[in-house]
């Protein structure tokens, strides 16, 4: 493109909130054949909140609910909320050692509860799986499947649990105490309104679209079904170093693939894209590390981006 024609294009695309890098990125945008989205705080809002909690016994069934009020005096009840509070409120203050949006949902949730939350004695990160901690001297773990696996815990007797909350699109995690499994906390995200709007103009334009992302499969199938993500579409479970991988894999089959992100997770895999592109809101590595910026954090506006190049170039051919 002429410099006057990628200046045109640079300024519709910052008065649309879109600001491509330069003119480079501006004429490559519209080769973009597969959008490739990172799932929370690009498609979701990132917004997480706690919605469920379960107990379950020392041995790992799923404690009985409640009790008959009626005839009981609600004495049940009240022991079973009492549980649900104790493994919260672990949880809780094993999780207020971390900056993950998980975290920090299952934390005000407790608060909420009005639980009181202790801070823990150590703490340790245990990336794309979970956290581990020391609360009151006992040994708390919150996360997936794998974190109470490679703790020697099996987490099967909540895989119907798990199933459940998971089809739901909630990120279910397994709470662990002193070695047992004790209890599932999940939390929801909501899905972009322009979400689906955004997955259904990139089909539109015949642009494969796809979702990448750290959570598990059934709750990333779950939210691509809303959102009109193809299920065999979805790459999930992919750890923050092997999303960079994924997106050159993705290249490798001979795709010219934008990625869309917002997280420290996703900066690699900006950065390796023929494409990269950062909502706005998003952190700064992720902004760094992109071509294209998308100020009104709106997935819709990818379709723009490649709309503005497209126009930008044909006009000046
Ligand atoms: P995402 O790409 O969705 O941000 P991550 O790679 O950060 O996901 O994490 C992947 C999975 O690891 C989460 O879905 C969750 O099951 C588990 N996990 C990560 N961090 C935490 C945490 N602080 N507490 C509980 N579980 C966590
Ligand atoms: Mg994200």
């Amino acid at each position: 493109a002429t410099p006057a024609a990628t200046m045109v294009g640079t300024t519709i695309g910052a008065q649309n909130g879109v600001l491509f890098k330069g003119g480079d990125i501006l004429e490559r945008a519209k080769d973009v054949d597969t959008v490739v989205f990172d799932k929370t705080g690009t498609l979701t809002e990132g917004e997480m909140e706690l919605t469920d909690v379960v107990v379950f016994d020392g041995d790992g069934a799923p404690a009985a609910d409640g009790g008959d009020p009626a005839t009981d005096g609600g004495q049940l009840e009240a022991q079973h909320r009492r549980s649900e509070d104790d493994v919260l409120a672990l949880a809780a203050a094993a999780e207020s050692g971390s900056e993950h949006p998980l975290a920090q949902a299952i934390v005000d949730g407790a608060r909420a509860r009005g639980l009181d939350i202790d801070e823990p004695d150590a703490f340790e990160n245990v990336p794309g799986h979970g956290i581990q901690a020391t609360v009151g001297g006992r040994e708390i773990l919150v996360g997936n499947r794998k974190l109470l696996r490679d703790a020697g815990i099996d987490p099967e007797p909540a895989a119907e649990t798990m199933e459940r909350l998971e089809n739901e699109g909630k990120t279910a995690m397994l709470v662990a105490i002193d070695g047992d499994l004790r209890g599932v906390v999940a939390d929801a995200d909501t899905v972009k309104e322009s979400a689906k709007t955004a997955v259904a103009a990139l089909h539109e334009r015949a642009v494969d679209v796809m979702m990448l992302t750290g959570d598990n499969e059934r709750t990333a199938r779950a939210v691509a079904e809303q959102v009109g993500i193809d299920p065999e579409n979805v790459r999930a479970e992919v750890l923050p170093e092997d999303k960079s991988d994924a997106v050159e894999a993705i290249q490798d089959e001979g795709r010219t693939a934008m990625m869309v992100g917002d997280g420290v997770n996703d900066a690699p895999a900006l950065a390796v894209a023929h494409v990269g592109t950062a909502i706005g809101s998003g952190t700064d590595v992720a902004i760094e590390a992109a071509d294209v910026t998308l100020m009104r954090d709106d997935p819709v506006d990818v379709v723009k981006a490649i709309r503005i190049s497209d126009a930008t170039l044909q006009k000046i051919k």
